[in-house]
């Protein structure tokens, strides 16, 4: 695959220009085509020579993501989910940040961006790590999602999150380069401080992170106050246990001022006054705030949410250390809204609807065993096995 259109940086644009003896106001030219009046092919670009076009059409694919499908309405959490390229799904959210309760219209929008499709780090919690990790999105495919959200919705966004699908940090290369257009005034003109990372805690690429000059903010997943918590639930704490990860965080914040924590609560796991004091204790050491985000049920995970009332303690307790907390009013719980959930359902209901009509092939490479026979995750996860073909017979 050729890397997307969406993806393509001004001054290395210029460079590639120079060298065909272009003149360099055509590298701004291009640019403001992209992502000032988001066409979608060289094709559009009318001020340019025709053979310039197409040698850079040999460079660079069109975005091409189709809009599968959205859920929600506009005043509301909306979901999109799309088809990249090469089939895989993903998925992007936006979601207003104070809705339209009284009739007036939202203040800011923001939009939770995938970085992977899948993602490899299998937090049990999770709908995105339960199929696992299938690859890496590119940089144009990361700042595509915000322009076709953009057109889809009729909405103007101002925050990023990159709270989708997939481990950012594990992506990194691609991630700062998509950071570095959706911040670029000749790009999509976000500001540094509306674009936050989130990462389930990669302690190498936060101390990398630390010495980087792309500016963004950095939100940990935290969602675990001791190792042993922490590990019953995301298995990235046992390569990265809780001092090795802190020291870490430690680093960077030294570096770059502060980080925010997130700390998800799951009823009789990471719910208790003890987990409380101990999350305290890291936010204190780290000068961090945190956010506290009541989980979003996943179909077919057996996690739940604590009551508002656990919630709410759990919440005073921080604050009685002295900590800043906010408690989340979930969005979009009943749009599937947390990560990965809407991918889920569709293939999940994709694989239901195939099961039900008896005369679909499914072509397998690899492994050609029955998979009617294996749970939808079980048979996922035997990666080897891809459908390449669902051919009807007759
Ligand atoms: N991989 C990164 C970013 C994507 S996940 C990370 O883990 O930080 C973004 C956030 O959504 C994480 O804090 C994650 O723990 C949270 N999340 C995942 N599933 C959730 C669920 N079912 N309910 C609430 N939050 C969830
Ligand atoms: Fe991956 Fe983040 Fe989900 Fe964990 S929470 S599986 S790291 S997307």
């Amino acid at each position: 695959m050729k890397p997307s259109l969406t993806g393509i940086i001004l001054e290395e644009l210029a460079d590639f220009l120079e060298k065909r003896g272009a003149p360099s106001y055509r590298a701004k030219q291009i640019t403001d085509w992209i992502y000032k009046k988001r066409v979608a092919s060289f094709d559009a670009m009318t001020d340019l020579p025709n053979e310039l076009r197409a040698e850079l059409a040999a460079e660079s694919d069109t975005p091409n993501t189709e809009v599968v499908r959205v859920l929600g309405s506009k005043d509301t959490t909306q979901k999109f989910l799309f088809r990249l390229r090469d089939q895989n799904l993903i998925e992007s959210v936006l979601i207003p940040a104070s809705p339209a309760l009284y009739g007036q219209p939202s203040d800011r929008r923001t939009i939770c961006v995938s970085s992977q499709v899948g993602c490899a780090y299998g937090c049990k919690f999770c709908a995105s790590g339960l199929e696992g990790w299938t690859r890496n999105l590119d940089a144009g495919e990361i700042v595509q999602q915000l322009i076709a959200v953009e057109q889809k919705s009729g909405e103007k966004i101002d925050n990023v999150v990159f709270m989708g699908m997939g481990e950012p940090l594990a992506n990194l290369k691609n991630l700062l380069r998509a950071i570095r257009i959706i911040n670029a005034p000749w790009g999509l003109g976000i500001g540094a401080r509306h674009i936050t990372v989130s990462t389930s805690g990669l302690a190498p690429q936060i101390r990398e992170l630390a010495n980087e000059t792309t500016q963004f903010r950095l939100a940990l997943s935290l969602h675990g106050a001791t190792d042993e918590v922490r590990s019953q639930i995301m298995p990235v704490n046992r390569k990265y246990p809780l001092k090795v990860l802190l020291e870490a965080c430690d680093y960077y914040v030294a570096k770059k001022g502060r980080m925010t924590l997130e700390h998800i609560l799951i009823a009789g796991v990471n719910d208790t006054e003890e987990q409380a004091r101990e999350l305290a204790k890291i936010a204190r050491r780290l000068s961090a705030k945190i956010n506290l985000i009541p989980y979003n049920t996943v179909k077919g995970l057996e996690w739940s949410r604590p009551s508002r009332g656990r919630q709410e303690r759990f919440q005073s307790i921080l604050r009685e250390h002295s900590v800043v907390a906010t408690l989340r009013r979930e969005k979009g719980h009943d749009i599937a809204a947390a990560c990965g959930q809407l991918r889920l359902q569709t293939k999940q209901a994709e694989c239901e609807r195939s099961d039900r009509v008896s005369d679909i092939e499914h072509v397998a490479i690899g492994n050609r065993a029955d998979r009617r026979q294996r749970s939808w995750g079980s048979w996922r996860k035997h990666g080897a096995m891809r459908v390449i073909k669902v051919k009807l017979r007759g």
